[in-house]
């Protein structure tokens, strides 16, 4: 038969994908599901944002743009980085691309070569340690529990970094956890990093604005100016703007590694829709009002969902303060029985269990490099939110 590329062979398939199928899988057999698996928002694009793109349609905006995205579109981008992160970026330094995804994915291809490592706090984005594979190179999984927030560490990192590492990602507010880096913490990883030049920080704030309680969002670059050199600077519109299928995504970094990613985007998408470009301009330009309104409804569901989450006998949970994820310990429930009679060997039962017994759809922190654990996204209305924490209320109270 045909072979398949060596790397590709040796990824996995997506493991929220896999959740997906099953819940789809439920459906068609009749069953009734609440999927706390989706990782985006609920909410529809705000109003303007649509309007624009309807109105680049109707103004015969649909050819290519350039490589790295449209010029206004980079300029805007250029003025969030510095009204929102005090980055004093020139737009030619940013790059436009199909969803926050492909940034990820052009700065390690563009970068990466065979036994390079890239070292992966977990639990991790499912994507990274993929993409990593996918360039051949090595990820160091770095496992940072409840002790320390579900946050890497300066002594796990010194610990972690070899001659061979490459990048270091951070993720903050963080799928699966929610967890989120003060500046402190930012600097004292600075300070380590400071010590070692070769290593590139990746920092992913696609979850930016989902941040609650009043705490305020930094990023490396920011902290550390000494480091602007060497961090790409990760951000899109999909999870602020609830623009997840327009696919837009954009970073900034230093110019050599902004111009490898658009040599290598030029023989792959020619850049993003230009339909889609022209609406994450309004969104960026526009209103902020919508992001204000998500983030309080979000941060409403979390105390709804954490609440009763931690009335669920076995379940604990801790209180996240950003991105729309609770990351709830499924321990106490490992080694019981269902009523089915499935037996709870592991937080991936747990997770089969709470499909097919209670009809609740989460993902196991297992499929994010930490176990045993369950992810709730409660990107849903308050209504279905609270009927899916009563079944798994119910389902934890029958267990033997
Ligand atoms: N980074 C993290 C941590 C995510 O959870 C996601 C989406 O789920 C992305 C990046 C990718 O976002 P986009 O839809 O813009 O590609």
């Amino acid at each position: 038969g045909f072979g398949l590329n060596r790397f590709l062979a040796a990824a996995r398939p997506s493991a929220t994908y896999k959740v997906m199928d099953r819940v789809a899988a439920r459906r068609a057999s009749g069953a009734t599901v609440i999927s706390l698996s989706a990782g985006e928002p609920d909410f529809d694009t705000p109003e303007y944002v649509r309007e624009a793109g309807m109105a680049a349609i109707r103004a015969g905006h649909t050819r290519y743009t350039q490589v790295a995205g449209l010029r206004a579109l980079r300029e805007a981008i250029a003025a969030k980085f510095q009204r929102e992160n005090g980055l004093d970026v020139d737009w030619r330094s940013t790059l436009v691309c199909s969803g926050g995804k492909q940034v990820i994915f052009n700065a390690l291809a563009a970068t990466l070569n065979e036994g390079d490592e890239v070292i992966v706090p977990a639990p991790y984005w499912v994507s990274y340690p993929e993409i990593v594979q996918l360039c051949g190179a090595k990820s160091v999984i770095v496992a940072c529990g409840a002790d320390s927030g579900f946050k890497l560490t300066p002594d796990a990192l010194q610990a972690a970094i070899t001659p061979r590492t490459r990048w270091l990602i951070l993720n903050s507010p963080s799928n699966p956890t929610g967890a989120v880096y003060g500046r402190a913490e930012l600097q004292a990883l600075a300070e380590v990093l400071l010590a070692h030049p070769q290593v590139l920080v990746l920092s992913d704030d696609i979850y930016e604005h989902l941040i609650f309680d009043g705490v305020e969002f930094f990023t490396i670059a920011q902290v550390e100016p000494r480091l602007r050199e060497r961090v790409l600077t990760m951000n899109g519109v999909s999870k602020a703007y609830a623009m997840t299928g327009w696919r837009i995504g954009f970073g900034t970094g230093p110019g050599w590694l902004i111009d490898a990613m658009e040599k290598l985007q030029g023989q792959q998408t020619s850049g993003a829709s230009t339909i889609s470009q022209y609406a994450a301009l309004a969104a960026l330009t526009g209103s902020q009002d919508f992001i204000r309104q998500s983030r309080v409804a979000f941060q409403r569901r979390r105390d709804l969902v954490v609440e009763q989450i931690n009335q669920a006998p076995g379940m604990r949970c801790d209180v996240p303060q950003g991105a729309f994820y609770a990351f709830a310990s499924c321990e106490a429930l490992i080694g019981k029985t269902t009523q089915a009679g499935a037996h709870l060997a592991s937080d991936e039962a747990v997770v089969n269990a709470l499909l097919d017994e209670a009809g609740v759809a989460t993902v196991h922190g297992s499929a994010f490099g930490l176990g045993p654990y369950i992810r709730i996204a409660y990107a849903l209305d308050d209504e279905s939110l609270s009927g899916a924490c009563q079944a798994i209320q119910d389902f934890c109270r029958t267990l033997t």
